[in-house]
């Protein structure tokens, strides 16, 4: 038995898939309007809507360069002069009015709310993420290759204030960083300008470490290099588990530090000492 084929009447629809005749006709004859979509908007430069703002043209650039832009990076080749921050700040103090619009907190009469969104967008940019937007700290190197260099450990306690990047909550510790000197030697404040400007970012304890390590590398030419942060965090304190004694310890440790038992030993025990001379 065979059974003859019926086409489907939807599924084998004879579409007319051909667009349809622009209808505008304004002169009385058709004339052809490009109508952007979303996704031209998005494109390139992300056409005039979206190029009013600095933010949004330095985002796009950002992008087409292929530059990562996640909260602990460092950006600071984009804001190269005081009027791409100020303009920035500018922007993002709108957002936050807006944010605070929608948690329906009333900024034009609560004096206490009236200057809070600039406020905020100031303490971003100029304070609590201040690594992201500020070139490396200079960090003049002396050299240290006479015979009666200096070969020991060097151990600087830095104090670190970051805020994490998942709940942009405070995060405060200290952060011991130790090396063995190589052929050159940056000054001791140095060592806590780098940690903190790694610091000054939205950060992951785990990554503050590594990127503390990396640029005290930079900067000494060190290669044997430890790094351990102790700190409480917000997010764990102030809401989730409300852990108001958590305390949390990240460790990095590269070339002898890692390799020689001895020197990591050193090290540790010289953590304690620092911590009896005075604890926190
Ligand atoms: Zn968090």
């Amino acid at each position: 038995m065979t059974t003859e084929f019926k086409p489907d009447p939807v599924i084998n629809a004879k579409v007319n898939q051909e667009f349809k005749k622009d209808e505008y006709e304004p002169l009385g004859k058709p004339v052809y309007v490009k109508k952007e979509t979303a996704l031209d908007a998005m494109a390139g430069d992300g056409g005039y809507q979206e190029e009013k703002y600095l933010g949004n043209y330095l985002r796009f650039k950002m992008k087409r360069e292929g530059k990562r832009f996640w909260a602990g990076d460092n950006i600071s080749e984009y804001i190269d002069n005081d009027h791409v921050k100020e303009q920035l700040i500018d922007e993002a103090t709108e957002a936050f009015e807006l944010v605070l619009d929608r948690l329906l907190i009333d900024r034009e009469n609560d004096p206490n709310s009236k200057g809070t969104a600039r406020r905020l967008a100031k303490m971003y940019f100029n304070e609590i993420m201040a690594g992201r937007y500020e070139s490396a700290p200079d960090a003049t190197a002396f050299p240290n290759d006479s015979e009666d260099r200096y070969e020991g450990m060097l151990v600087v306690r830095s104090e670190l204030r970051s805020m994490c990047s998942h709940h942009h909550q405070p995060v405060s510790g200290v952060a011991y960083i130790g090396i063995i000197a190589a052929s050159k030697l940056i000054g001791l404040s140095k060592y806590t300008r780098i940690a903190q400007w790694c610091a000054r970012r939205g950060t992951l304890q785990e990554e503050l470490a590594n990127d503390i390590a990396r640029e005290i590398a930079k900067a000494t030419g060190a290669t044997d290099i430890g790094v351990y942060i102790q700190a409480v965090h917000g997010c764990c304190e102030n809401r989730g588990i409300m852990a108001h004694s958590s305390l949390t310890q990240t460790t990095v440790l590269k070339g002898a530090f890692k390799d020689d038992s001895g020197t990591k030993k050193e090290f540790f025990d010289n953590i304690k000492l620092q911590q009896e001379f005075a604890p926190r």
